[in-house]
């Protein structure tokens, strides 16, 4: 009988790195591959810890503020290499808010500090000072898997580079900018997203995408996820959805 598949998740910085419930991400995706009989592990990348990207099937950052973003950043900084090797190779990420700011080229602080990213992602994040309105709210967005539905909470305005593709299009909510329109980022299966909440507990067909893609560069392209009973995810979903609707309504 053949061995049971088995995913090592990495989590960027987990005890720095965690804005409003992000580290349920890593949990969504470790139920889901069990419920699936696929063992999970997460594995926690600190400072100074090595990212060894081939023992690695997903990589997991989540949002911080600028103060957090500041101590993370040069340790970030050499990693840089490993992790766009591993995007590159196919590896799916997951990267919200703050950590998806470091994932681009720069970031430029509240007080005008210029933060080097990692540059996974073609773009640059501006935050236009402490006076400036911060993008506050719940967020809908229409993107390749489907509605997605989280809760924004930035300074950082994101501008993507002609060419780089967005997560999706804002349907209510700021996303990158309260500009143009775009929402997050993606490269290869790479994401960036500025939608916390956490993430993948409300949003499973996105969580079930991350968790196919590390299926298939480990173990072959004719990997396959048997359906789950979605129901209480789904509920979760409609009902973030529409407090979304009704908010962004009343604005
Ligand atoms: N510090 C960043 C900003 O305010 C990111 C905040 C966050 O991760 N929620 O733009």
């Amino acid at each position: 009988m053949s061995e049971r598949p088995r995913l090592r998740i990495g989590f960027l910085y987990p005890d720095v790195m965690n804005l409003y419930g992000d580290r349920g991400n890593a949990v969504a995706i470790v139920r889901r591959c069990r419920a699936r009989g696929i063992e999970a592990e997460v594995v926690p990348i600190g400072l100074g810890d090595e990212v060894r990207r081939e023992e690695l099937d997903l990589l997991l950052i989540g949002g911080g503020q600028d103060r957090e973003q500041r101590r993370v950043a040069p340790d970030l900084q050499e990693k840089g290499r490993a992790i766009r090797a591993a995007v590159d190779d196919g590896m799916p990420v997951l990267a919200v808010c703050g950590g998806f700011q470091l994932f681009g080229h720069r970031y430029v602080d509240h007080t005008g500090d210029v933060l080097p990213g990692i540059g996974v992602f073609d773009m640059e994040t501006r935050h236009p000072g402490p006076r400036a309105d911060r993008c506050i709210g719940d967020v809908l967005v229409q993107s390749p898997f489907g509605e997605l539905v989280g809760f924004e909470n930035h300074g950082g305005r994101t501008y993507l580079a002609p060419g780089q593709e967005p997560l999706g299009r804002v349907v209510r909510g700021y996303g990158n900018n309260g500009e143009d329109g775009t929402e997050g980022a993606r490269r290869g299966n790479a994401i960036g997203t500025y939608l916390h909440g956490s993430l993948l507990p409300k949003n499973p067909a996105l969580a079930d995408a991350l968790i196919l893609a590390a299926l298939r560069r480990r173990y072959g392209d004719s990997a396959e996820l048997p359906p789950l009973d979605d129901r209480y995810e789904r509920l979760a979903h409609e009902a973030a959805a529409a407090v979304a609707r009704e908010r962004a309504r009343r604005r």
